[in-house]
């Protein structure tokens, strides 16, 4: 609860301004940084010209025709760089040290817990993640839809968001689980059989999912390992129906055989893969499947249990963790970058690509392309995710180089959305 009163303070002394739709007509903003990460590489001395809601020019400061009407934020120090894309969230989910999962699914009102959301979607673009694929509402309904609207709308701060509404699972496969005498409300919407897996998909699609997400593995009894759920012919299913309506189908999968029936239905990306074996994860390089990993999840969940990081030895599914890693980066598959926030903290989304360079030997740079042009790549928007004229003006400047290091992602001065300042120094 102590993150809830630190928002909510936050919110009261208005660090942002609400009237996110105030675009101001067609005035220009020239942005001069020390430099500009482009969502590739770094330039120093670049300048960012945005007019309306675009960026029109970017590019040597010297190069770039001024309007006679625009007006110069300077950027002394700070490298100006796209909003940063999250690649896997729960908006409607909040640390599971402060409330547990089970808790917050079956104690906690839709409305208590879209309250928590708005102040979640404020925190995520505070910290310069100015786009969020949201995997899961975890047992609220389609709340997610209706919080992209409110963003969308100016009613809210937050980031654009991509919805997967309800999630799908296997009946019976998912949780709260409680005496066999008491039917809960479950974290995700239930599907037995090819009929209804394509009912529940056209469903969810209808009623405004930008993507479908299915569990492929869970476990299905307490304190068991995962297991596969829905056969082939149910993810064959659910995948080819999304397919036809325009959509993707992403998969949490953590067992070879999951995610194998995942991979062999055509889903786009495989969420936290723990237990891929370099069989797996060559096919999914064949296949052009993406992993998104969500070390930070997994991090925050063993220190949850105890595990004291730093002190005591590495617990085994860490162990296991990064033995699946090093495999999945020698089949040179593509990594998305998506922490899984909600697990912990809105806000902390940088955590995830810290881990990863900290403690998966990625570089700093490798993980600042996956969280611009790399996500914006892998989740088909094109308008996003690069600093380039004719793209949207979603940036954001950090106090140093994030090419060092991710952590210095946590200093962030400016956040501009769409042409609006919504932070800045
Ligand atoms: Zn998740």
């Amino acid at each position: 609860m102590k993150i809830c009163v630190h928002l909510w303070t936050k919110l009261l002394l208005g660090s942002l301004p609400l009237a996110a739709g105030s675009v101001s007509a067609q005035k220009s903003t020239l942005l001069r940084p020390a430099s500009v990460f482009d969502g590739q590489e770094q330039h120093a001395g670049w300048a960012v010209l945005v007019t309306g809601d675009k960026i029109t020019a970017a590019g040597p400061a010297a190069e770039i025709n001024l309007p006679s009407d625009a007006r110069t934020i300077d950027l002394p120090g700070q490298t100006l760089m796209p909003g940063l894309i999250e690649g896997h969230a729960h908006l409607l989910l909040h640390p599971y040290n402060e409330t547990a999962w089970n808790e917050q699914v079956t104690d906690e009102s839709n409305a208590f817990r879209v309250a928590r959301a708005t102040a979640h979607a404020r925190a995520t673009l505070e910290a310069g993640f100015t786009t969020v694929r949201d995997l899961g509402t975890e047992g609220a309904g389609y709340a997610d839809v209706g919080l992209k609207q409110a963003i969308d709308a100016g009613v809210i701060p937050g980031p654009r968001l991509l919805v997967a509404t309800r999630a799908i699972v296997a009946t019976g496969s998912y949780g709260p689980k409680y005496s066999t005498d008491i039917d809960v409300p479950q974290g995700a919407q239930e599907a037995s059989g090819v009929e209804e897996a394509m009912r529940v998909t056209r469903e969810q699609i209808g009623k405004g999912a930008d993507l479908v997400k299915v569990y492929a593995d869970y476990r299905w009894g307490k304190d068991e390992p995962a297991r596969p759920t829905f056969s082939q012919e149910e993810l064959n299913a659910i995948v080819q129906t999304a397919r036809s309506a325009g959509r993707p189908t992403i998969a949490h999968a953590t067992t070879p055989e999951g995610m194998l029936r995942a991979i062999n239905a055509g889903v786009e990306t495989i969420e936290h893969g723990d237990d891929g074996t370099p069989e797996i994860f060559r096919l999914m390089k064949q296949k052009g499947v993406t992993l998104c990993p969500t070390v930070a999840a997994g991090d925050a969940t063993l220190r949850y249990r105890g595990w004291k990081k730093g002190t005591d030895p590495d617990p085994p599914r860490l162990q296991q963790k990064r033995v699946s890693m090093k495999a999945a980066r020698e089949a040179g598959v593509a990594f998305a970058m998506g922490g899984d926030a909600g697990v912990f903290a809105h806000g902390e989304n940088a955590l995830e690509m810290e881990l990863l360079v900290d403690e998966y030997g990625f570089s700093p740079l490798d993980v600042l392309r996956q969280a611009t042009s790399g996500n914006a790549g892998l989740f088909h928007l094109a308008d996003r995710g690069s600093v380039r004229a004719g793209l949207l003006a979603d940036l954001v400047a950090v106090a140093g180089d994030p090419t060092r290091h991710p952590a210095v992602l946590r200093e962030v001065r400016l956040v501009m959305k769409g042409g609006v300042l919504l932070r800045q120094p």
